[in-house]
């Protein structure tokens, strides 16, 4: 199972794979180059855009895997009865804006009851 922070080495692989991106954002931006009217500040703005869009795919794709981890039925969390679970998509504010999150949400039909299992 994998550490649940990542070494300081794997977040140095990690921030080189995300330079080259940069690099490839820079050429899909502008790809005869900027031109010399296009300031510092525009091109921030341009690549603080697409970070916040690879936060929200980064963060959508890690807690759709955490879901998929929980598989398929979940015990109620008051009764003890094991449930099918559903994917509910919940809209939530992370540091890139508003992630889509596929959250497996279990219906214990003894208790009527939704429940949002966990590890
Ligand atoms: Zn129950």
């Amino acid at each position: 199972m994998a550490s649940k922070v990542l070494s300081e080495r794997k977040l140095g692989e990690i921030e080189e794979v995300a330079r080259g991106w940069g690099k490839l954002l820079a050429r899909e931006a502008y790809p005869e180059g900027p031109g010399l009217d296009v300031s510092l500040a525009d091109m921030e703005d341009v690549v603080a855009r697409a970070t916040r869009a690879i936060v929200r795919g980064a963060v959508e794709t890690m807690t759709d895997d955490q879901a998929d981890d929980l598989g398929e039925e979940a015990a109620c969390p008051n009764c003890g009865k094991m449930c099918k679970l559903k994917r509910k998509t919940r809209s939530l504010a992370v540091r890139g804006g508003n992630a889509n999150l596929d959250e497996p949400v279990g219906h214990c039909p003894t208790c009527r009851r939704d429940f949002f299992p966990s590890a």
